[in-house]
């Protein structure tokens, strides 16, 4: 998700921090009489335009730079990095003149959310440790970027992070699998040195603005005690682990059955075999699992190749969707400017993102599409980013933002959730749902993305803020990620491991410095905005049957929320939408608990869990 300007170059960049080193120093005059709540204003008045227009310089920039990874267009966005991050550093330290002083509470909002502004890289006030630092992000994320696994007899055959996706998603040869998984884990170990400085760098940084490291930093960006926020996390993943590992033991035994002899019965999971090279998500292994068919079912892949759909009309449903719930259609640049297909003469950030360049109306996602079910759903997820900025373009600078991260995460997936077979069928994308006996199926293909993703949404921010803090030194990296994994995942490493690697790196927000509890917030939420949304359309059957398309009061409910941004604590925007103030991991229960009862069927004399 960047946001965004344009490539100013070098020359003017340096301009640039030249003014606004000038400008920082003229505001320091004001400092010894205590602030007053008129200087407050003033203050933030300046900020934030500097702020937009610094954001826009250098959302331009990272769009070049991440849909034509050149050294220079690499040089150019980190510039343009370095000139925000610097600003915003300032700005976030001048903040804190104002702690002391009683404010109205926008303005008492708007200072609090400039001290986190930096999120999620504060940067060291030294011009060269900046430079540094900025650097080794945009190397590390252009070499994530550029990272191949190569192989066959004389290495000619060079797999991108989309091939070995897709070799991980439909090969069952258990050495091939094998073979990719380790392959792809070659890319990481060169940034092992630089994400130890990096680590450095960004402490110093976090520590410039009074926090203890980054970890801590991060987890303060949810309008309450960074502590009370981890101690959230624990209650909610005590909520949904019961489902967790009646998933696993079931998916454990299903795999046990495909590759005889390589499952262990009580033990963690082979990493490579669920599916996904990161086993993040395992519906790649569906028909692995033994859901009894009651029929012909649908596979929503199969049916966008036999109706011939390709990348632009994926995004077209997409864009149809959020405007039968009542939203404006998006703005033609998005449809000029967006990157929709893998380039063939050049280098690209495939990951999918979405961006709002001018944090106006220059919205854009930027997906290497695939036209499979699964990146049906991304382009839901996308665009649901752009709603949300859209909506909130009104607010000042400072509160276009989501609830918090995790609101931003939710929305496109909320939308995701009402793809139901039924809404298949009303946009003629599938003649005749199944009926209700095929509830089952779709239940399990859901869980095998959703629920399984639930531990290892929570794993890679335990890991990172435990790498912050020096809870976990660099000589424990990879082993403490893979502690973690275990711990959480009930997955291993299927090759031996050591220091020599870098596991993390392998996974793309890593590299890229993406916060990641977001996610892990953003599969609970998702599931309390639809049972809201669909309380509000009237729907009263089971959750996973409703679809809110076209429902223009569900819409309204949304937009209510969309539109107030961050400029209220996230609480409120939760109210706004289901009218209650807590996150609440029941909806996700309610939602799939007739595939619970017939996992716990199938689980009956297996072990749950492992050791
Ligand atoms: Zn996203």
């Amino acid at each position: 998700m960047g946001r965004s300007s344009i490539g100013s170059g070098p020359a003017l960049a340096a301009a640039v921090l030249l003014f606004l080193a000038a400008a920082a120093q003229a505001q320091v005059k004001g400092e010894g009489s205590p602030p007053t709540v008129e200087q407050a204003r003033e203050f933030l008045d300046e900020a934030e335009p500097r702020l937009l227009d610094l954001s826009n310089r250098q959302g331009r920039a990272d769009w070049v730079s991440q849909t034509y990874i050149t050294d220079d267009t690499e040089k150019i966005s980190a510039e343009a990095n370095q000139a925000l991050i610097a600003v915003t550093m300032d700005l976030a330290k001048q903040a804190t003149r104002f702690d002391a002083l009683s404010l109205p509470e926008d303005l008492r909002r708007k200072l609090t959310l400039l001290k986190l502004a930096a999120i999620p890289l504060p940067a060291p006030s030294d011009p060269k440790r900046q430079a540094e630092l900025t650097e080794i992000t945009k190397w590390m994320e252009g070499v994530y970027g550029k990272g191949k696994y190569c192989r066959g007899p004389n290495r000619t055959e060079c797999l991108d992070v989309n091939a070995v996706s897709r070799i991980m998603a439909q090969s069952r040869d258990y050495d091939e699998l094998l073979d990719v998984w380790k392959g792809w884990h070659t890319i990481s170990p060169p940034m092992r040195p630089k994400y130890e400085r990096f680590v450095q760098l960004a402490n110093q940084g976090a520590r410039e603005l009074a926090y203890p490291d980054l970890g801590a930093y991060w987890r303060s960006n949810y309008d309450m005690p960074p502590d009370a926020f981890a101690a959230e996390l624990d209650r909610l993943w005590n909520q949904v682990r019961p489902l967790y590992e009646a998933l696993h033991a079931h998916v454990r035994a299903s795999l046990a059955r495909a590759y005889p002899g390589k499952v262990p019965e009580k033990g963690p999971i082979p990493a490579h075999l669920l599916g996904n090279i990161w086993a993040q998500q395992w519906g790649n292994v569906y028909p692995l699992v033994g859901v009894p068919s009651t029929g012909p079912g649908y596979d929503l892949t199969e049916l966008l190749k036999a109706r011939k759909v390709d990348e632009l009309e994926m995004v077209r449903y997409g864009e149809r969707f959020f405007t039968s719930l009542g939203f404006e259609p998006l703005p033609a640049t998005f449809w000029e400017r967006s990157l929709f297909r893998k380039p063939r003469d050049r280098e690209v950030v495939c990951h999918a993102s979405a961006w709002d360049v001018d944090n106006d109306q220059d919205l854009r996602i930027k997906m290497c599409i695939e036209i499979t079910g699964e990146d049906f759903v991304t382009i839901h997820h996308e665009l649901g980013h752009n709603f949300y900025q859209r909506a909130y373009r009104p607010q000042p600078f400072l509160f276009r933002g989501g609830a918090n991260d995790g609101f931003h995460e939710a929305i496109g997936d909320t939308i995701a959730l009402s793809v139901t077979p039924g809404y298949l069928q009303q946009v003629g994308l599938l003649a005749k749902p199944p009926g209700s006996e095929g509830d089952l199926e779709f239940l399990m293909r859901l869980a095998l993305d959703k629920v399984a993703f639930l531990p290892f949404g929570l794993l890679i921010d335990q890991w990172r803020w435990k790498v912050f803090s020096g809870e976990v030194p660099p000589s424990r990296y990879n082993a403490a990620w893979w502690e973690l994994r275990r711990k959480y995942q009930g997955v291993d490493a299927p090759a031996p491991r050591s220091e020599q690697d870098f596991d993390p790196g392998a996974k793309y927000h890593v590299p890229a410095n993406v916060p990641y509890m977001r996610y892990f917030l953003a599969h609970i939420l998702q599931f309390q905005f639809h049972r809201a949304l669909c309380r509000e359309a009237g729907f009263t059957g089971p959750l996973h049957q409703c679809s809110i398309y076209a429902n223009k009061a569900a819409g309204a409910r949304l937009a209510r929320m969309l539109e107030m941004g961050q400029s209220r604590p996230w609480p409120d925007a939760l109210y706004a939408i289901t009218g209650e103030r807590q996150i609440d991991a029941t909806a996700i229960l309610d939602y799939f608990a007739p595939l619970k009862k017939w996992l716990d069927e199938q689980n009956k004399g297996r072990v749950i869990g492992w050791q």
